[in-house]
């Protein structure tokens, strides 16, 4: 393989730190039933031959409408089944198995991790990726880079590509029968976009994921993200509870997967995903929380480490209405286990963004921050229960 891809050798020009830049998926297509439009999608693209990747599950459901409608318009489809890791091996075996079969698009389908892996799977065949995520549960589907992990689901790095996706396609009546938690994560992961693109264009030293500084547009989606979540999150929630999809749950859709997506790799990250990648050192937390859930997390800790508490508490108590965790105590832990928050505390600290905060970030700020925000956590629980939270696990 050649040298991998580096964003920031193209677009950042050092000499000149004013270098904006900002990137996206081709087409981004949302919508009741959308997933049976894949095919003339598919047919008037001019492929021939689509791969197709998802769990042993996926292809007894949302891959079979998938292949039945690329068939229907007269693409040739080649199932490929994930083994259910975004891990080095598992992307070289699906990359054998598609490259026998020659096919000249791929469509990833499913939550996180196929879309993970659809992206590298793509990129080694040398074929345009399609997107079509079951859940709006993540910000990865919009953006031009994966998350590649080990055999066991440790976080091993990630790798950027020369293009986004060509199209993200969005089925909301399949999100709407998803299990509520997952869209909820999606709101805790979408949170994080607006606080982190704020941190970001407000500090001149700050770059985005490709090393430059956000445009003005990138910045506002974070905004219009926040604003999103704020006033339609609750009704979203309520409509995927009924199994409809409805106005607020399309919106709610958007700003999880496309505002989330593109706010997040154009607009820049921060703290809150630090904190996140911190919180995936702890097994018990890897293995039974959302990366959304952890990233909530981490907006109400960078919210008190900038010294915002009340930006914090008007986010934990929104939080703390969908079902997010929003203190130690909801994530399986406590402040008196010294070792696992100095643990999560030195995850954090290695995320490169974290230098995206406009200040010198040291372990004890950081501490203080995930302290804080968990007591401020405790007394929101206190006033407001935690109803949705416990409904929803
Ligand atoms: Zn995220």
């Amino acid at each position: 393989m050649s040298a991998p891809f580096q964003p920031a050798s193209i677009y950042a020009n050092h000499a000149d730190p004013s270098v904006r830049v900002m990137i996206a998926p081709t087409k981004y297509i949302q919508g009741p039933g959308v997933l049976n439009s894949v095919g003339s999608l598919v047919q008037q693209l001019g492929f021939r031959k689509a791969g197709l990747l998802a769990s042993r599950r996926g292809h007894t459901a949302e891959a079979a409408t998938a292949k039945a409608a690329i068939e229907a318009a007269g693409v040739a489809a080649a199932p490929t089944v994930f083994g259910g890791e975004s891990s080095l091996p598992e992307i070289e075996a699906r990359v054998a198995d598609l490259r026998e079969q020659q096919v000249d698009v791929l469509l990833a389908i499913g939550g996180g991790k196929p879309v993970d892996a659809g992206k590298c799977i793509a990129e080694r065949l040398g074929v345009p990726v399609i997107i079509v995520p079951t859940l709006a549960s993540n910000d990865a589907p919009c953006s031009a880079l994966s998350v590649i992990y080990t055999e066991d689901g440790v976080m091993a790095g990630a790798e950027f590509f020369p293009t986004n996706p060509i199209a993200v396609i969005v089925d909301t009546e399949v999100i709407a029968r998803a299990p509520e938690r997952y869209l909820v994560a999606g709101i805790g992961d979408a949170m994080a976009t607006y606080y982190e693109a704020k941190v970001c264009a407000k500090n001149a030293d700050a770059r985005n994921v490709l090393g430059t500084r956000p445009t003005l547009t990138a910045t506002m989606i974070g905004q219009l993200c926040a604003d999103t979540l704020y006033e339609h999150g609750e009704a979203a929630c309520a409509s995927v509870r009924d199994g409809k999809v409805s106005e607020a749950l399309e919106h709610i859709v958007e700003a999880n997967t496309l505002l989330s997506g593109i706010g997040f790799e154009s607009g820049g990250l921060a703290g809150a995903h630090g904190y996140a990648q911190g919180y995936t050192v702890l097994p018990e937390v890897e293995e039974n929380y959302l990366h959304g859930e952890m990233v909530g997390m981490g907006v109400l800790a960078q919210l008190m480490m900038e010294g915002n508490p009340d930006e914090a508490r008007r986010a934990g108590e929104f939080f703390a209405r969908v079902g997010l965790p929003i203190h130690l105590g909801q994530m399986g832990l406590s402040a008196s286990q010294t070792e696992k928050i100095d643990a999560v505390v030195q995850g954090a600290m290695s995320f490169t963004p974290f230098s995206n905060l406009p200040f010198e970030v040291d372990a004890d700020k950081v501490k203080q921050g995930m302290l804080s925000a968990s007591e401020m956590g405790e007394a929101i629980t206190a006033e407001q229960g935690e109803e949705a939270f416990l409904r929803i696990r």
